[in-house]
């Protein structure tokens, strides 16, 4: 390519990287969030969806529930964390048994965090990763704030920073329905909820952008929630458009949580698992625009209640 060209296309690339928006994708709940306790459905999840990661070459975090292991083939769950990790995959700690703070004490949840690093923390280091990341379940951060900040200090003192979250579209409602239909070979339905899941994705994703240009008068670097749940594994490339079209470029966490924003101070020591926008809407004293939020499927959310109330 000659010189000039090649300069030129730099520039274009360059401003194009400059006109999108990022990403970080984070998956909780590793092994899985399933209805099913089936260890080949888990593994063929993890499989498909690392699959359709690598394919469209998206980097994402898992959040691991150590806790889940011994529900099914211990081994084999363990050998799901493997493979994250060799397709290039990071890991974070998402606490031993998805116990609230609210639940267990500072002292109680610490214990857990310190108990879900266990297998982690050397399957990371065997790959060159350090465990550095903590996803609170329920994004419950603790209360009052002598708990918090007894709970945080913990974190920062043991080399972890807390995975925020400021994107998400409410996967695991559309996911447990989703689990129920696949296992009844329930196609026309499992066809329904995919359709319905990704209507509601494309709809509640701007409505995070718009949100965050609202409250900081910019864009953001983002942080999706999601769960490894067959669902978003059958999704994937769905998903991945979806993004593309609202012009977000997927990269790393640690990448994204370089936007200062996350450089904020989190005051929010409250009892609610409340995502990053809306604490930084209270302590900023400005409002999100909630009127406008898209509320998911209402039969959605009855046939969630539904197959919840089955187990
Ligand atoms: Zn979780």
């Amino acid at each position: 390519m000659r010189r000039w060209l090649m300069a030129l296309s730099l520039v274009v690339a360059s401003r194009a990287a400059v006109a999108h928006e990022m990403v970080a994708l984070t998956f909780d709940d590793l092994p899985a969030l399933t209805l099913l306790k089936s260890q080949s459905y888990v593994t063929y999840t993890n499989e498909k969806l690392l699959r359709g990661l690598k394919h469209h070459h998206l980097s994402a975090t898992g959040f691991v529930n150590e806790g889940k292991f011994d529900e099914l083939d211990r081994p084999k769950q363990i050998m799901i964390l493997r493979k994250w990790l060799e397709a290039g995959m990071d890991l974070g700690n998402h606490s031993f048994s998805h116990e609230s703070p609210n639940k267990l004490s500072a002292d109680g949840y610490i214990l857990d965090i310190a108990k879900g690093e266990q297998v982690t923390r050397p399957l990371a280091a065997e790959y060159g990763r350090t465990l550095q990341w903590f996803r609170h379940p329920y994004l419950e951060t603790g209360t009052p704030l002598e708990v918090k900040q007894k709970i945080d200090a913990w974190l920062g003192s043991h080399g972890y920073r807390i995975a925020p979250v400021t994107m998400e579209n409410s996967d695991w409602l559309f996911a447990e329905p989703y689990d129920d239909a696949i296992a009844r070979h329930d196609d026309a339905r499992a066809n329904r909820i995919k359709a319905a899941y990704l209507a509601y994705t494309a709809k509640v994703i701007p409505w995070y952008q718009n949100a965050a240009h609202l409250l900081l008068g910019r864009d953001i670097s983002y942080v999706m929630l999601l769960h490894v749940a067959r669902l978003n594994a059958d999704c994937i490339d769905q998903l991945n458009l979806i993004l593309s079209h609202d012009k977000l470029h997927v990269v790393t966490l640690g990448k994204a949580m370089q936007d200062p924003a996350y450089q904020r101070v989190d005051d929010y020591a409250g009892p609610d698992g409340i995502e990053w926008l809306e604490r930084w809407s209270l302590s900023l004293h400005k409002d999100l625009p909630w009127s406008s939020f898209p509320e998911p499927p209402p039969e959605i959310e009855s046939d969630y209640r539904r197959v919840d109330n089955d187990l």
